[in-house]
């Protein structure tokens, strides 16, 4: 019995060992997912604001107080603004990073973008006045409306999505990209949002900041936008790499903007129509 309960001890001892180096090393790890989370907030507050000016600029504002509002909307601080060129913001911030565990320190991440009139035109949701004109495209059935003001008849609810309604033409071609995604896994694609009012958007103005699209301005307000989950609201994911694959066919596609070096990363929105 002796000798079991002493093996039993030994066995302890080495678990406790095992868990004290899982420790360090999650430790160590979450330290590291941290300082790259600051690095990575810091651009996309920097690329916000740059935007953010570049769009005040563009319509006669100030921009440097609107790139300020922006990179502070991200949690940053704006360490240096400036128009650079004919309509281009230069901007650059620090954001606080704090390291946890044992790294327990404070630091700050800096980083510089810059963005003006030749900034990639697929940023509909960031900078809507530099491309609301975007919705009368071609095919748009929903031309006269204005952006969140779409009337009930000329949206289109989906057969498999109870309540997710979609400017027709959209709609139409998104239930033919749900029958061959269904064919290749069993299901329906999962919509979590769809159109999106003017009301809505001010509501997730309001909730998400310089994130969001500012109101009015949103592709989900034209109806041509969805925002997907079921594994494809992860970047490489199966489902995800099927989209990417295969959504192109049906016309639907996943911004520049939303990609993995994106300006704003999110796998999950997809739109109709945009797409070169
Ligand atoms: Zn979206």
């Amino acid at each position: 019995m002796k000798r079991r309960t002493e093996e039993r001890g030994a066995g302890t001892v080495l678990v406790l060992g095992i868990i004290g180096v899982v420790l360090v090393l999650t430790g160590g790890l979450a330290a590291l997912g941290a300082a790259l989370n600051g690095r990575g907030a810091a651009q996309s507050a920097a690329d916000l604001g740059a935007l953010a000016g570049a769009t005040a600029l563009r319509n006669g504002l100030d921009a440097c107080g609107t790139t300020a509002v922006a990179v502070a909307r991200n949690g940053a601080e704006l360490t240096s603004c400036g128009v650079v060129g004919a309509g281009v913001v230069r901007v650059e911030v620090r954001r606080e990073v704090t390291l946890p565990g044992q790294w327990s320190s404070r630091g700050a991440a800096h980083a510089v973008a810059r963005a003006g009139p030749r900034a990639p035109d697929t940023l509909d949701e960031l900078a809507g006045p530099l491309t609301a004109g975007r919705a009368s495209g071609p095919g748009s059935v929903a031309r006269g409306y204005r952006n969140g003001r779409i009337p009930d008849r000329a949206l289109c609810e989906l057969s498999f999505a109870a309540g997710q309604r979609l400017r027709c033409d959209a709609a139409g071609a998104f239930e033919h990209l749900n029958g061959a995604y269904r064919a290749a896994f069993g299901r329906d694609l999962a919509v979590r949002d769809s159109y999106r009012s003017y009301e809505e958007q001010v509501a997730v103005a309001a909730s998400r900041g310089a994130l969001a699209a500012p109101p009015g301005t949103s592709n989900h307000g034209w109806g041509q936008a969805v925002d997907l989950g079921g594994g494809i609201q992860y970047f490489g994911s199966a489902e995800h790499g099927w989209m990417a694959a295969n959504a192109r066919a049906y016309g639907w596609t996943h911004p520049a903007w939303a990609g993995t070096g994106g300006v704003k990363p999110e796998a999950w929105h997809w739109e109709y129509g945009t797409g070169g």
